[in-house]
């Protein structure tokens, strides 16, 4: 019985063209191990969701040699993916629990939103540019996150339709943390975000919101993109 079940495996793998999925597959598997818990991420859901999310499909084709590497990465329009550990990070500090609601301003490719959709989360994320915007609904369409809601605006005004959320992500840098994010903030909720002009020192900032007050810390010093306005404007 074992060893029929192995060959309709066998067979299934081949039919579906495993070598090339079995190649990334095996440079996911070595991304998390080499990056992502040697440098201490231990949420065993947020490992899983990196080893199955296909990030050489969220870059452009000239640099999928490079998806699995420790970089961050061009996705077009001047704009970047960041480095797989920093995105590991920021999912795995939000605490992320099943059926939550979850904002990530900046959905750039579209990857951290599949990998917060990987967590159960309920996924609303927002892009300013038009054409990232698109690009990131239809891949996510085509590869089956039928629920991560999309919305092509200014991040700076988070999505008040949907608020609170019990997590914002947020991608791209303001040199302050935007009150309206603040704002749309449940009650218990976690915020990450990345704090500072675009030349100068900035910091992943981490905050929540308790008793209706808001506690926050800097933990991390980083290097994101700009949060732009409508009319390309530094925020
Ligand atoms: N999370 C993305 C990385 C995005 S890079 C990924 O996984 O690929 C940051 C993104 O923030 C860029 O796509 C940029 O266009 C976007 N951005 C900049 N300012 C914004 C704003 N005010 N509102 C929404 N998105 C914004």
């Amino acid at each position: 019985m074992r060893g029929i079940m192995a060959w309709g495996v066998l067979a299934l793998m081949l039919a579906a063209g495993a070598p090339q999925s079995g190649t990334e597959a095996v440079r996911r598997g070595e991304m998390v191990r080499t990056q992502l818990i040697a440098r201490g991420i231990t949420q065993e859901k947020v490992l899983a969701a990196f080893r199955k999310v296909p990030r050489h499909l969220f870059v452009p084709p000239v640099y999928r040699q490079l998806a699995y590497a420790d970089q961050p990465l061009p996705i077009g329009e001047g704009q970047t993916i960041s480095q797989p550990y920093i995105v590991a990070y920021m999912t795995e500090v939000l605490a992320i629990k099943p059926g939550e609601k979850v904002l990530e301003i900046g959905t750039g490719s579209g990857y951290q939103a599949a990998i917060l959709s990987e967590m159960e989360a309920g996924v609303y994320t927002v892009e300013i540019n038009k054409s990232l915007s698109e690009n990131a609904l239809k891949l996510l369409r085509e590869m089956g996150y039928q629920t991560i809601r999309l919305k092509t605006g200014d991040g700076y005004l988070g999505w008040p339709e949907h608020a609170p959320y019990d997590a914002i992500l947020v991608t791209c840098s303001p040199s302050a943390i935007p009150e309206p994010l603040k704002e749309q903030l449940a009650e218990g909720g976690r915020m990450i975000i990345p704090v500072g002009e675009q030349h100068a020192v900035q910091y992943l900032v981490l905050l929540e919101k308790k008793n209706g007050k808001i506690r926050q810390k800097n933990v991390l010093p980083v290097r994101f993109v700009p949060m732009i306005n409508g009319q390309g404007k530094n925020y």
